[in-house]
């Protein structure tokens, strides 16, 4: 017989907390959220139409671009985009390798070659130092990630793109509102993409995602892409796919994104108090860059025993999750691309040492303090 799954205690030291709370969330948009999807029902105008342009319009001026183009994934919008601008066999794209899967596998789903870089060791993003060693004349994209809610070192990037020619694709799925030196996530490369993934930042109710940019003819090409590459209907110039954005997310997102930048200040208020409850701890909190406002799409902390933590917290009912166990370079997929250990040592420890903790916009000073006590006891016990 299997074991009874013990049931944590519910103490004031000792509270279930989990990774995200989503209901919380809804609770507060309830009404508004209703009203709008019971318009929608009554509509039955389900595909693209006036929520899903408000919402492509409100998204691209949120992130300082000028066209937002809505798709229905971040994954799609990666592919949809990289469709557009003709990336395919014997291209190279460079890649970070500590990312999340989608990045790389749309460039491999066109037939082009990831090109994995390693990443800094304090922030998670790459850099024009790692880039710039795997740039051949082949590299026709570099996509930098934005990891975790902060962006990367943008200006090195393009400074070094913009030398050799090549257009830049920011993967903000993590990061929408993030800042660098004033600038907005997705509105400093040539493209950028976003991900609505219920968890991210700016969640829909499914899937969804946009693409956003500043240059209209790049738009228009993306808009076509969507749709199977017609224009006008039943005439393809192209052989793109569908990738639409249905209304009912886009009015979801629209509605989310009124509260996005009250949301994201509770995300930093929350990495603010957990920095003074891990002072003078053996935990690592994360390093956010000068010139650098992030989001916190996710805190993650630094630890020796990283996967007994996990346990630790997992038996007192605390929400944590590993971004990412496996960088890109060792995934089994890509062992073609002949990738091994010590590629990429800073994503590697990184894979090994790093753990996300809750830091959602609801949670109180009580799971807070529950979430970092309980690590701290941890920490204090291997000492
Ligand atoms: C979530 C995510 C994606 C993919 O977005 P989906 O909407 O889940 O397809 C792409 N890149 C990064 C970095 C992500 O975190």
């Amino acid at each position: 017989m299997a074991a009874p799954i013990a049931t944590p205690k519910m103490t004031p030291s000792n509270v279930a907390v989990p990774l995200l709370d989503l209901k919380a969330q809804y609770a507060t948009i309830r009404e508004e959220v209703r009203a709008a999807l019971d318009a929608i029902c009554e509509s039955q105008r389900f595909i693209g139409g006036p929520e899903v342009v408000a919402c492509e319009e409100a998204v691209a001026a949120y992130s300082d671009c000028a066209y937002g183009i809505g798709m229905s994934s971040g994954t799609d919008a990666l592919l949809c985009a990289m469709m557009a601008m003709g990336i395919g066999p014997g291209d190279e794209v460079i890649v970070p390798t500590f990312t999340f899967f989608a990045t790389a596998g749309c460039v491999s789903r066109l037939g082009a070659r990831p090109v994995f870089v390693d990443v800094d060791p304090d922030t998670f993003n790459t850099s024009a130092k790692y880039i710039a060693p795997a740039i051949t004349n082949k590299t026709k994209l570099i996509i930098p990630v934005h990891l975790f809610g902060q962006c990367a070192e943008m200006e090195g990037i393009l400074d070094l793109a913009k030398s050799r020619e090549i257009p830049v694709m920011e993967d903000a799925a993590q990061s929408i509102g993030a800042t660098r030196h004033g600038r907005k996530a997705c509105s400093m490369g040539t493209v950028g993409t976003l991900s609505f993934f219920p968890s991210k930042n700016l969640g829909a109710f499914g899937d969804a995602g946009m693409v956003c940019t500043n240059d209209a003819a790049l738009a228009d090409r993306i808009r076509i892409f969507r749709d199977h590459g017609a224009q006008p209907k039943y005439y393809h110039k192209w052989i793109g796919g569908n990738f639409r954005l249905d209304a009912i997310q886009a009015a979801v997102v629209r509605i989310k994104l009124k509260h996005l930048d009250a949301w994201s200040q509770k995300r930093a208020e929350n990495a603010c108090r957990y920095a003074g409850l891990f002072a003078g701890s053996g935990v690592k909190t994360p390093v956010i860059a000068d010139g650098n406002v992030s989001i916190f799409n996710q805190y993650c902390i630094r630890v020796r025993r990283r996967d007994e933590l996990k346990k630790h917290l997992d038996a007192r009912g605390i929400g944590t999750e590993v971004y990412y166990p496996v960088p890109l370079h060792l995934q089994e997929c890509f062992a073609h691309l002949g990738g091994k250990a010590g590629d990429c040592p800073n994503a590697e420890a990184a894979a090994r040492e790093i753990l996300a903790i809750p830091i959602y916009p609801e949670l109180t000073e009580a799971q807070q303090a529950a979430v970092a006590g309980a690590i701290v006891e941890f920490d204090r016990a291997g000492r």
